[in-house]
């Protein structure tokens, strides 16, 4: 199997010092399973490419292991596909290979480590059974540029039809141990076969490698899950060390990703826009107590505080950091005692029933779906239509539909790297539709933002009244 790493960084030759591997030298490295050869095809000023190639020797992997139990015949033990497709035999030749690399160090040109490269990592055959879509869904969040080319069975004869590998570039600018530990974690679980061994370790080395960025990925729970092979007990364990790991510094991630979606809807003023048709909403409603669920990091609150109007003003986030954040932009520790018996700042989550969010007029509920997993919408109703019950609640979200007008916003990509969904006008009115008619509310709808006569306009909003 065969992996290469391209940077057009200058001076090129760089990538020799970060993955600790002289360009002018062919090496060899014994493997448990094979062999592992470290060549450079290209090594000038401008490009330079490091080539990983693994031998896997099925056969001393039989004699030396003997059959695993519940495999197939004896002949599928000596001929199969652990040879020339990427798996979690490349993980190990990585972790041999480029130890240094993988754990983020550099020794003689420590920044290196830390300097985000123009990267270009090919697989010559990477199994994805799930089909050039999980490629995506695995790597796209990530940040990369996805080209997978399906291989045929066999190129002699064409009628076998597709196989499922794919061969992939994956194109990003990250630092080498970024992309290095995202092989590390992914390969494996795309191919999802037979995975050398599962025990505790596995936990602490999917934790290690995917730190910093699987706390935050979309698909972690399958990425978990198949990583782990399924193992319920370890995948439990590894969820709650990662996100333990989210917790401890939670939004680092969430924060530059929200500078992202900031940026594609800049130009627009969306954020500004949207806040100021939502204070208009609920200014238009007799309410004096108002929650701001999922209140981020404080700016909806900030308008709402100048309004007399409201005298409980009550904001509600699951994530620490962005309450620390909307607490510094209010000067909460600074506000008069009459201003600040106004406002409180709730640590919660949407997901569970709260006492604390009941008996208020209306709530707004900005930008926030779109964060939840799909099967967990459900007990948001149930929160808030059900058991918060306010008399008027009005939800944003984005209107997938005007996303082809970004220029900059690539085709297929949310706006946001942490969105789970994005609604066209239809499904978010469908949804609307149908909790409203659920928890005994009536609903209607407004644009928010510059509207489009064919696409509408880049927000939604919903109005429910009770
Ligand atoms: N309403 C804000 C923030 C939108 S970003 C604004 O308009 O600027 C989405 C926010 O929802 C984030 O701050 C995130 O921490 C919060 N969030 C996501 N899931 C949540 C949950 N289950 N419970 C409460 N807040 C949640």
């Amino acid at each position: 199997m065969l992996l290469t790493l391209t940077t057009t960084r200058v001076p090129a030759t760089d990538l020799g010092f970060v993955l600790r591997k002289h360009p002018g030298r062919l090496q060899e490295f014994a493997l448990s399973f094979g062999k592992a050869h470290v060549f450079y095809p290209e090594a000038g000023p401008e490009r330079c490419t490091a080539a990983l190639l693994v031998e896997v020797d099925p056969v001393g992997l039989v004699r030396q292991r003997g059959r695993p139990p519940g495999e197939g015949g004896a002949l599928e033990q000596y001929v199969n596909d652990r040879p020339y497709a990427a798996s979690s035999f490349l993980s190990v030749a990585i972790a041999e290979v480029f130890r240094s690399a993988l754990g983020g160090q550099c020794g003689e040109r420590p920044e290196l480590a830390t300097t985000p490269f123009p990267l270009v990592a090919r697989l010559a055959a990477l199994p994805s059974r799930g089909g050039e879509h999980w490629l995506r869904r695995m790597f796209e969040p990530l940040g990369y540029q996805v080209t997978a080319t399906r291989l045929p069975l066999d190129e002699h004869f064409p009628e076998w039809g597709e196989s499922a590998y794919f061969q992939v570039e994956l194109a990003a600018e990250v630092t080498v141990a970024q992309l290095l530990n995202h092989l590390y974690v992914l390969v494996p679980v795309l191919d999802g076969d037979k995975h050398y061994w599962v025990g505790d370790d596995e936990v602490a080395k999917l934790v290690r490698h995917g730190e910093g960025w699987l706390a935050t990925h979309p698909e972690r729970e399958v990425i978990a899950r198949r990583y782990l092979k399924h193992r319920g007990s370890l995948v439990a364990d590894a969820l709650a060390q990662l996100a333990d790991e989210s917790g401890a510094d939670p939004e680092s991630a969430a924060e530059v990703q929200a500078g992202e979606e900031a940026a594609v809807e800049r130009p627009l003023r969306l954020h500004e826009r949207r806040h100021e048709t939502v204070l208009n909403a609920l200014r238009a409603t007799p309410a004096g107590r108002v929650l701001d669920l999922g209140c981020g990091e404080g700016r909806l609150l900030q308008a709402l505080l100048k309004e007399k109007q409201f005298t409980e003003i009550v904001g509600v986030d699951v994530s620490h950091r962005a309450l620390e954040i909307a607490a510094g932009r209010l000067h909460y520790d600074r506000l008069p005692p009459a201003e600040r018996a106004r406002l409180q700042l709730l640590h919660g989550s949407l997901m569970y029933r709260d006492e604390r969010l009941e008996g208020f007029a209306a709530a707004a509920v900005v930008e926030v779906i779109e964060h939840l997993d799909p099967p967990r919408l459900a007990a948001f109703e149930r929160v808030v239509f059900g058991c918060a019950r306010p008399g008027t609640v009005v939800v944003t979200t984005p209107n997938r539909e005007y996303n082809v007008k970004w220029e900059t916003l690539p085709a297929g990509r949310f706006r946001h790297r942490d969105h789970r969904f994005e609604w066209t006008r239809a499904e978010f009115e469908a949804w609307a539709e149908r909790v409203a008619a659920e928890h005994g509310y009536q609903v209607r709808f407004e644009p928010v933002g510059p509207v489009d006569a064919a696409l509408g306009a880049p927000t939604q909003m919903g109005l429910f009244t009770r």
